[in-house]
């Protein structure tokens, strides 16, 4: 059937304010920040679950395939509609239904942003753990289909660890309530985990309630300068077989450490650098961090702490300071958000150094270290794109063969479909198409998106 008869009989039930059709609205929610476009054939955005579930009962009798969106901000093109049909915006699903301190939950709708979400619960005390750097141009659903999380997830664990329970329109127009108000349960399987990062292909989610946690009385920021980032490496390792979980443990390598000297005061002999955070009781933070000091060494050059906010941010500020470094250093670049376990990050950087090498790619790694999660970077001219592409494969290759996943945050989208193959076996793989075609029988959601394609098609 053609999308027009799915646009009018949405237009029909919902309303013109609901839908549009306009070339020019359309334009602007067919990219994500891969830099994808394709242009769907028109724009829905519900204000309600109940406009949800309409919406997608309409998709799923005339077979229009469905791509849920919330800001566009995904980096896999996951949110880009590239087998044509609708996108669902849920920019109008934004009311927050309840802060309950009591129970350290929220009840939100999908479509608030992280950042709104956090200066909410603040006013009682409390944080939601996920922590992406996209917090405030990100939506609560976006963070929950990728399972995104940011540099707190050491200590306090990604979006799937911190969500209680979902409200969600399956494929073909069931809603359901998955979870538990509570922070035990174990009755039925756990649907609440299986939507969480499952990009928008089984479900769309309307509503969350979310796990809060009380925010910490003070918080110590560490700054530990390394001689090389094998030692930094060596390190992180060190540093989470001991007691204290630090709440934030980032890396950045030698290439990383020298595109911010120029704008940070670091020592000369400083080629790569840690940032540690510990949080809890003013009074416990000095013995916290006494215990990352006891660690840190060898080829450490420089260790300084601090609980002054000033002072924090003047340690935080090499780390702020490489996002906008990266966007000059070269026009092409492929971000990665790969994962490793810790004792094997030491592995990892030493292989990145020989792909760059063989390929003559500049790759310049950071990221949440204390999860294994680096943000490879390969960086180059245009006419360098087929070696990037190549020094990809290589480095999905050896994160597989380390014993790693090849997303930590960012999840599969298009990016990554062609190498989910090297991660999960066939009867897994198989398995996880069964539950797709239950959830969504007749394929509208999301198509095209996470699974690599059949053999032979
Ligand atoms: C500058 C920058 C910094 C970033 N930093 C981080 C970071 O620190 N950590 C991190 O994890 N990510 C990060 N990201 C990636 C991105 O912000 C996150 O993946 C975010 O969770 C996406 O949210 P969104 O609302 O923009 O979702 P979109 O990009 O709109 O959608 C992403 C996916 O979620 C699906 N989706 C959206 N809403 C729903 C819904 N209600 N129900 C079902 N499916 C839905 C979409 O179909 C798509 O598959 C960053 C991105 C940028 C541009």
């Amino acid at each position: 059937m053609p999308a027009a008869t799915a646009i009018a009989q949405l237009r029909d039930r919902l309303g013109a304010d609901v839908v549009t059709d306009d070339p020019a609205e359309c334009w602007s929610y067919g990219y994500d920040n891969s830099r994808r476009h394709v242009a769907p054939a028109a724009v829905v955005r519900p204000d309600s679950p109940e406009s949800v579930k309409t919406a997608i009962e309409i998709c799923n009798q005339t077979r229009t395939p469905v791509t849920a969106r919330g800001y566009g901000s995904g980096t896999t093109g996951a949110a880009v509609p590239s087998n044509g049909g609708i996108v669902l915006s849920t920019e109008r699903l934004t009311t927050i239904h309840r802060i309950d301190p009591d129970n350290r939950a929220a009840v939100v709708q999908a479509g608030v942003t992280n950042g709104a979400v956090q200066r909410a619960v603040a006013e009682h005390g409390f944080f939601w753990a996920p922590d992406p750097t996209s917090a405030d141009y990100s939506t609560v659903g976006g963070n929950l289909a990728c399972n995104a999380a940011g540099p707190r997830a050491v200590k306090y664990g990604t979006t799937r660890d911190n969500t209680l329970g979902l409200r969600a329109v399956t494929g073909d127009g069931r809603e359901l309530r998955t979870g538990v108000y509570t922070t035990k349960g174990v009755v039925g399987y756990d649907l609440t985990r299986l939507l969480i990062g499952s990009e928008g292909t089984l479900a769309l989610i309307t509503e969350a309630t979310l796990m809060l946690r009380p925010l910490p009385e003070a918080i110590c920021t560490i700054r530990a300068v390394y001689s090389d980032v094998n030692s930094a490496a060596a390190a992180v390792a060190r540093i989470m077989a001991q007691p204290v979980i630090p709440r934030v443990l980032e890396l950045m390598d030698e290439a990383a450490t020298n595109l911010v000297r120029s704008s940070v005061t670091l020592p000369a002999d400083g080629r790569a650098l840690l940032l540690v955070e510990v949080d809890g009781p003013a009074a416990h933070l000095d013995d916290a961090a006494a215990a990352i000091h006891t660690v840190a060494g060898p080829g450490l050059v420089a260790f300084d702490q601090s609980v002054d906010d000033h002072h924090r941010e003047e340690l935080w500020s090499a780390r702020r300071a490489l996002s906008p470094a990266l966007r000059t250093l070269a026009p092409e670049k492929i971000n990665e958000d790969v994962v490793v376990p810790v004792s094997r990050l030491s592995e990892l950087i030493a292989a990145l150094v020989g792909i760059g090498n063989d390929h003559g790619v500049t790759i310049v790694n950071f990221g949440h270290a204390g999860n294994g999660n680096i943000h490879v970077n390969l960086l180059g001219q245009t006419d360098q794109l087929p070696d990037m592409r190549r020094c990809l494969a290589k480095l999905m290759q050896t994160v597989v063969s380390l014993g790693g996943t090849l997303s930590g945050e960012h999840g599969v989208g298009l990016d990554k479909r062609d190498f989910v193959g090297l991660e999960i076996e066939p009867e897994t793989l198989g398995l996880m198409r069964a539950i797709k075609q239950q959830f969504d029988p007749n394929g509208i959601l999301n198509p095209g998106k996470m699974f690599p394609d059949l053999p032979g098609l």
